[in-house]
């Protein structure tokens, strides 16, 4: 076949299968011009899982009539003009593809009014029509009637009327949290199935999130409020006890944009890393405005993902944020409610399996900070002392030992349930990290060095990070081409495999030039440690110990749930005891 130029139609219907995957992406790229047109209050109906009609109604700024046809044409754009422009872009559309796509793939109207008159333009299959006439408010409609009807290839690939009508309502949500100021109503085949109001302050905007990420969501995250010299993070993130089985509950949103980010998504696990219980996702609605000029929102077709161009500052600076915030999950720390006993039943937790380590590797600090459980508590059983005068403290004072698991105690509220294995392996946890934290990394020769045999590549980045190696407690020597001999490890990992220590630090460093490895492998020994030496189940304790425990949670950073994520503690208001036993009704 000689080569040959397309034609457009042909151009746009390529271009559609980048754009256009199903009906949903559909309601996004007109949602996002809406927004871009500034409106105040959008509705949006859908019939017949988008793939009958998808209508989107706005009271934006409007098309000027005489701009309403090339609207229409492919690479038409009122939202940049120069790459300066691309690079500083604020705008969620920018690549003039969205409209010409569609109406390649659909029959498309469109009315408009900028406030003087309505007019209307229909394409169909490539061919645009006169400009006539409508009845139209100020703002815009697009209406797309029978998707895919000229492409019975990606028409195969749409699902039930449902199951596309839960991707189009998984966008619609995306944007109005993206956009709590407008307000956004939704019927599917005739019927209302969402209406959300403009949000005019904050009480309006946690309504919003409440309406689209639940109530227990809402009543169980932290606010999020950081800025820096060119970043600023808000929003919401879910306490480590309000967890998830899946990913499903996690918004980022870019300069207003909702997107999906590897460097974005990274930095909240970390953040999350000792406080979630195994295979459990957090939850989180989070906005970052960065200047423009620092992200790429040019890096997909579909604008779902973005590149920053200084990553690394970006993962520090949202790791740490949310870090700060977790470390005040304590008892009387936020002031959100515990875990309530639902929260706790619905979440499947499993006892830990993991084998006792044998503490030769424990330095002699750290095995200080693992001395008696009487010893740790003195200070704090001095200090119990003083708060019983004034109000009672958050946990309360201890009144009995339950099983030789719980302890229980009476606060302001009512009861208070603790369980002290749980709540004393954070407490240890916690105090070995800190030890451990300020000091350097205790290195340990190895009796005899390991050879280990990389890519010449490897051996001189490792040659080049002699010094971050030696911070880190690794002595690396080159000793050839593409070989290098381990001296010293760090001595609390002794007895891992330093091999694979070394050769995953590698890889970290050459994927972002930096490594939390071996700091997160330590802290993963430490837990195991402080698993192992805490108080066990049948120990009596004394009511002094007891209450020199529940003193030392509320002053622990996140003794809200121990290292492996479950929670340390609930409270049973004297409100839900009344209930259990139909007091006052
Ligand atoms: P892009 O959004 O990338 O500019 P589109 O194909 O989505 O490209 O839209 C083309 C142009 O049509 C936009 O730049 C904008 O000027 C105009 N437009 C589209 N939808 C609307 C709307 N709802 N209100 C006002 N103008 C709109
Ligand atoms: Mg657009």
């Amino acid at each position: 076949m000689p080569i040959r130029q397309l034609p457009g139609h042909l151009i746009n219907q390529i271009a559609a299968g980048e754009v256009v995957e199903r009906p949903a992406s559909v309601v996004k790229e007109l949602l996002e011009n809406s927004l871009d047109a500034g409106a105040h209050a959008i509705s949006i109906d859908i019939q017949a899982g988008g793939q009958k009609l998808i209508r989107i109604r706005d009271d934006g700024g409007g098309i000027p009539k005489d701009e309403m046809a090339l609207a229409l044409s492919r690479h038409a754009t009122s939202k940049i003009s120069s790459l300066e422009d691309l690079e500083a872009v604020v705008s969620l559309g920018f690549r003039g593809e969205a409209l010409p796509s569609i109406s390649s793939v659909a029959r498309l109207s469109l009315f408009s009014n900028t406030g003087e008159s309505a007019w209307q333009i229909d394409a169909d299959n490539g061919q645009v029509s006169e400009l006539i006439p409508a009845a139209h408010p100020p703002g815009t409609s697009v209406e797309v009637h029978d998707l895919f009807y000229n492409t019975p290839a990606r028409r195969k690939f749409l699902r039930t009327e449902r199951t596309e009508f839960g991707h189009i309502n998984k966008w619609i949500r995306r944007l109005a949290l993206a956009r709590p100021d407008v307000a956004f109503s939704v019927s599917h085949n005739g019927r209302s199935v969402l209406n959300l109001k403009a949000a005019i302050d904050n009480d309006g905007r946690i309504e919003r999130i409440t309406k689209i990420c639940g109530e227990a969501f809402a009543a169980q995250s932290i606010s999020v409020q950081r800025e820096s010299d060119n970043m600023a993070l808000s929003g919401f993130v879910g306490l480590p006890t309000f967890n998830r089985s899946q990913a499903d509950m996690q918004f980022w949103f870019v300069n207003g944009r909702s997107v999906s980010d590897k460097t974005l998504n990274h930095a909240v696990r970390h953040a999350y890393r000792d406080v979630l219980f195994h295979g459990r996702f957090p939850a989180y609605v989070l906005y970052l405005s960065i200047d423009p000029t620092l992200v790429d929102a040019n890096a997909h077709p579909a604008k779902l993902e973005v590149r920053f161009r200084e990553g690394r500052s970006v993962h520090g600076f949202v790791a740490q944020a949310i870090e700060h915030l977790l470390k005040d999950t304590r008892p009387g720390g936020h002031n959100v409610l515990p875990v309530s006993s639902n929260v706790i039943s619905s979440a499947v937790y499993q006892q830990s399996s993991m084998s006792l380590p044998s503490s030769g590797g424990a330095t002699g600090a750290v095995r200080e900070a693992l001395t008696s459980y009487q010893a740790l508590t003195n200070v704090a059983m001095t200090e119990a002392k003083l708060p019983e005068e004034g109000a009672a403290p958050p946990l309360g004072f201890a009144m009995a030992q339950l099983a030789g698991i719980y302890i229980l105690a009476e606060n302001d509220e009512g009861l208070v349930v603790v369980d002290m294995h749980a709540a004393h392996e954070r407490i240890v946890y916690e105090k070995l990290k800190t030890l451990f934290d300020d000091k350097a990394v205790i290195r340990q020769p190895l009796l005899v060095p390991t050879r280990i045999s990389v890519s010449e590549a490897e051996a001189s980045l490792a040659e080049d990070s002699a010094d971050l190696f030696v911070r880190l407690g690794l002595v690396i020597d080159r000793n050839g081409p593409t070989s290098l001999v381990l001296r010293e490890v760090p001595a609390l990992l002794k007895q891992s495999d330093s091999e694979t220590l070394v050769r995953d630090v590698l890889s970290d460093l050459r994927e972002s030039g930096t490594s939390n490895r071996i700091e997160d492998t330590c802290h993963d020994m430490l837990a195991t440690m402080a698993c192992h030496h805490s108080i066990r189940a049948n120990r009596h304790m004394t009511l002094p110990e007891m209450n020199a425990l529940l003193r030392e949670m509320e002053s622990t950073e996140r003794a809200d749930q121990c290292n492996h994520g479950r929670p340390t503690w609930t409270n049973i208001s004297l409100a839900e005891l009344d209930r259990l036993f139909l007091r006052g009704q």
